[in-house]
């Protein structure tokens, strides 16, 4: 070990001196080939953290088929991170991208007071439908693979909100990857936004009225126990098909949709491996049976880090064709802040749930990249409230739209309100046609008429003795009908 060491040190000292000139390396205005640092290996993992200045789209593809651990990329700068191994590294310098050490400190989890472990997930679950159990249930989707062996004692957790059967489905899932530690807390703080408003904020109570809201929190929770000890986990814990130093199948490379062809590992030790076949991992066959079943409308499936949201396809550079899949992630960029474009722009990969349930569901399938370049996988717990504010938005417009996805064609509508002199309603671009319902909305067209003056549309309706939703929308010059705005009858 001591004779290690000064070999080590020079390494970091070259290092530090090439630090110099990393200012002009990330932008690449100088020209010809962007610079490359020396590399020192001195974490536990053999990784390095590294941000790689990888040129263009197809090269970084090509380095995902080595296996990388890729952590997050910006394709305006044209950087990715990603902890890689020496063999890696030489891929990367061979491919001419330009490479910077980051701090070992990346390659731990530092898991902060506040974030939910499995056990908490499950209890606060449990809690919430315990509190609502007229409108929630737990349900239990299957074990994950450490029960499958006897290792360990977690199931994959749904809760489902809603009343009845029949009604448009919408499925929030988070964590996937073990690390990515405020991913679960999205969709745990949807689960305690609909309880605790239901009855009380009238879209949430509409959406809960008119919807099946299924939220899974945790798709990964043996993975995310190595990763609140620390463990900078990606993958499930599956070790059967070997793997020593990173145990474990990524469950996003494991779905069927283009499985094993681009942007994946055959290594087991790889970050990236994809298993031994198309849903091989209980946990992905879980959420395949859940979708098959439910045939959601929406997916929307969490990850970190990048502030970004990101649609179908992952594998192929053709378009979706469904001009409503853009259409909602492009206002999913505008409610969240965050950059909104097709996956295949950033790199290509294979094996995912969103190319599945897209594919094979029709559902119209986001991936959601939580956090900045410098929030990381990790961030401080405190950062979670900022994080809820940017998705929240976008979670709630999915439940708003799911009854008809082509309303976001349609005028958004604002300031609902009742007064003493009526609906008044006001609209974002021209209206030809406005509506309300009270109690559950009918066919479009059918509704209570509004008078439209300008953009804004008023009219009255028959005071009722209880407190009811009032629904009202509106139709566009396309002729396309917009998406709902709920307030209280009274
Ligand atoms: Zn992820």
């Amino acid at each position: 070990m001591s004779m290690l060491r000064p070999l080590v040190l020079t390494l970091v000292a070259a290092s530090v001196l090439a630090g110099c000139s990393l200012a002009d390396q990330g932008r690449s205005l100088l020209g010809g080939e962007p610079e490359s640092g020396p590399v020192a290996f001195t974490h536990s993992s053999g990784l390095a953290a590294v941000t790689l200045r990888y040129g263009n789209r197809d090269k970084l593809t090509q380095l995902l088929g080595s296996g990388i651990d890729l952590w997050s990329v910006d394709n305006d700068l044209m950087e990715a991170q990603a902890a890689l191994n020496p063999a890696q590294i030489e891929t990367a310098r061979k491919l001419g991208m330009g490479i910077s050490q980051l701090p070992d400190r990346r390659l731990f989890n530092r898991f902060d007071a506040g974030y939910h472990t499995y056990e908490q997930v499950a209890s606060k679950l449990r809690a919430l439908a315990q509190k609502r159990g007229d409108i929630a249930t737990i349900v239990d989707l299957g074990d994950s693979w450490e029960k499958t062996q006897k290792r360990a004692d977690r199931d994959l957790l749904a809760l489902k909100i809603g009343k009845g059967s029949g009604k448009p489905v919408v499925l929030f899932a988070a964590c996937h990857h073990a690390r990515e530690l405020a991913t679960p807390e999205m969709v745990l703080r949807m689960a305690e936004l609909l309880i605790g408003q239901y009855g009380v904020d009238p879209e949430i109570t509409a959406w809960v009225d008119t919807r099946e809201i299924w939220l899974v929190p945790m798709v990964n929770p043996d993975g995310h126990a190595l990763a609140t000890r620390g463990d900078s986990q990606r993958k499930n814990t599956n070790d059967v098909s070997g793997g020593k130093r990173r145990v474990g199948v990524d469950l996003n490379r494991n779905y069927a949709t283009a499985w094993g062809t681009v942007g994946d590992s055959p290594h087991p030790e790889s970050d990236t491996f994809r298993g031994t076949a198309p849903f091989s991992e209980p946990e992905t066959k879980a959420m395949r049976d859940l979708m098959t079943a439910k045939k959601p409308v929406f997916l929307l499936t969490f990850h970190s880090y990048s502030n970004m949201v990101l649609w179908p396809w992952d594998h192929k550079d053709a378009s979706p064709l469904d001009p409503r899949l853009p259409a909602i992630g492009k206002e999913f960029g505008k409610l969240s802040g965050y950059v909104a474009q097709q996956g295949s722009e950033l790199y290509l990969n294979g094996g995912d749930d969103v190319d599945w349930a897209f594919e094979t569901l029709g559902t119209l399938s986001y991936t959601i990249e939580v956090g900045s370049r410098s929030d990381g996988f990790d961030p401080p717990y405190s950062r979670v409230d900022r994080f809820w504010n940017e998705n929240r938005p976008m979670m709630l417009y999915a439940l708003k739209v799911a009854d008809r996805p082509a309303g976001v064609f349609g005028p958004a509508l604002r300031d609902l309100a009742v007064t003493e002199a009526g609906i008044l309603v006001r609209s974002e671009s021209p209206v030809e046609r406005a509506e309300a319902f009270l109690g559950t909305p009918g066919a479009s067209g059918t509704g209570i008429p509004l008078a439209i003056a300008g953009n804004e549309a008023r009219g009255q309706f028959a005071t009722t003795a209880s407190r009811q939703l009032l629904w009202v929308h509106a139709r566009g010059r396309n002729g396309e009908w917009g998406p709902w705005e709920v307030t209280w009858s009274r």
